[in-house]
């Protein structure tokens, strides 16, 4: 197409055009923002002053004068939400819910806010329901999050797996409390009065198919199952079974002996065959050395070859080892098991008075005698496998804190 020269005479007008659409476009942001009322700004001014108590009162006032404005009640109930009004927030998106001519992108909006209101007001029946409601929606990833949550914090095991399964296939992300939630099942199983063995073996048949399934499965959820598969056998009567189980674990997850060593001595103690157990976990602390193990091979070592050696091993553990908890535990068995007094060339500590020294290291302990979540940092005499602080799974170390140091 070849240029011609007279074309040129649009040039202006194409400006003139363009200046005339500018100028209406200003007028018109000119006229909204006449419109909007003063209560609006001051609002807007006290969030952006991080005072967000006097910013509610405005926007309040705003959503009085125009009380369609679908925006400004989100805001505002996400602000009583985030200040612990719950009642407010939730009346808030309840109005929103209830206009009929509300379109359904911004009703999935108020459903998703209601619902994560109720969660946090601990109403999770409700909870619970918005977030069915949310699914097949643009929500529905958070939604089905958050009913992994609810089903977890009611202890609704068989929804949890439906519910954390529905997120794997939405997310493509690992799951691996999968394996725990069966693994609860099991364990609420064992708990009953008297225990369904039958039951809970059935559910631990299905916490092993998903650790069969998942080659990246990890030592903690291998350790659970084990252990559980021992108790399982214990309950049933099966003791041979249940030491099996258990030095499975010893190898298959040995950084969780610990957990596991009072049991190790009980079922060896039973059948007179402390010796073996003393030599084989002799062998796994040289490589995984652990309070628990420390305590229970102490006992052993005093129980098979006497005091002195008991102590000869603690002076070595513990030096190479240093560990106050470690000494505690020693002095508590000499206390409660000697029926002489240590004589003062086997006493690595010299004596002074044993029950004052103990006195003197246990108020120092109670504060390392702790396990703690990873994520956290939560503390807790027991060790879970579920944070009851950040509800993270598998966060907790088999180790103490003293341990950790
Ligand atoms: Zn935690």
């Amino acid at each position: 197409m070849n240029f011609e020269s007279w074309w040129l005479i649009f040039l202006p007008l194409l400006f003139g055009l363009g200046w005339v659409a500018a100028r209406i476009d200003f007028r018109q942001m000119l006229r909204e923002s006449r419109d909007l009322p003063d209560s609006y700004f001051k609002g807007l001014n006290f969030l952006l002053n991080e005072q967000p108590d006097r910013a509610i009162d405005a926007f309040v006032e705003v959503a009085k004068l125009d009380p369609e404005t679908t925006e400004l009640h989100f805001a505002l109930g996400s602000l009583f939400r985030r200040r612990g009004e719950m009642e407010r927030a939730i009346r808030v998106h309840q109005s929103l819910l209830s206009r009929a001519d509300l379109p359904a992108r911004e009703r999935e909006h108020a459903l998703h806010e209601i619902a994560q209101d109720y969660l946090k007001a601990g109403m999770l029946d409700r909870a619970e329901m918005a977030y069915v409601e949310l699914k097949n929606t643009r929500y529905q990833e958070p939604a089905a999050r958050a009913l992994v949550r609810i089903y977890e914090s009611e202890h609704d095991w068989a929804k949890a797996i439906e519910a954390v399964r529905k997120l794997g296939r939405l997310t493509q992300e690992s799951v691996p409390q999968l394996v725990h939630y069966h693994c609860e099942i099991t364990q609420s199983f064992l708990d009953q009065r008297p225990p369904d063995i039958a039951s809970a073996r059935a559910a631990l048949d299905e916490a092993c198919a998903v650790i069969g399934a998942d080659d990246k499965a990890s030592a903690a959820s291998r350790a659970r199952v084990l252990m559980l598969e021992a108790q399982l056998a214990r309950t049933a009567g099966d003791a041979a079974l249940e030491r099996r189980r258990l030095l499975v674990l010893l190898d298959e997850a040995p950084d969780y002996a610990g957990l596991v060593a009072a049991d190790l001595r009980r079922n060896f103690e039973a059948t007179q065959e402390s010796d073996v157990l003393l030599e084989c976990l002799a062998s796994h602390y040289a490589a995984h050395p652990s309070l628990d193990l420390f305590d229970v091979l102490f006992g052993l070592t005093w129980g098979q070859q006497g005091q002195q050696a008991a102590w000869a091993f603690a002076q070595q553990a513990l030096t190479e080892h240093p560990s106050l908890l470690g000494l505690e535990r020693a002095l508590a068995t000499q206390l409660k098991c000697a029926s002489a007094p240590l004589s003062q060339e086997a006493a690595p500590l010299g004596l002074i008075a044993l029950p004052l020294m103990q006195k003197l290291i246990g108020r120092h302990t109670p504060r390392f005698d702790r396990y703690s979540c990873r994520a956290c940092g939560f503390q807790a005499r027991v060790h879970y496998w579920q944070c009851p602080g950040c509800h993270g799974w598998e966060t907790y170390s088999a180790k103490r804190l003293e341990e950790q140091i």
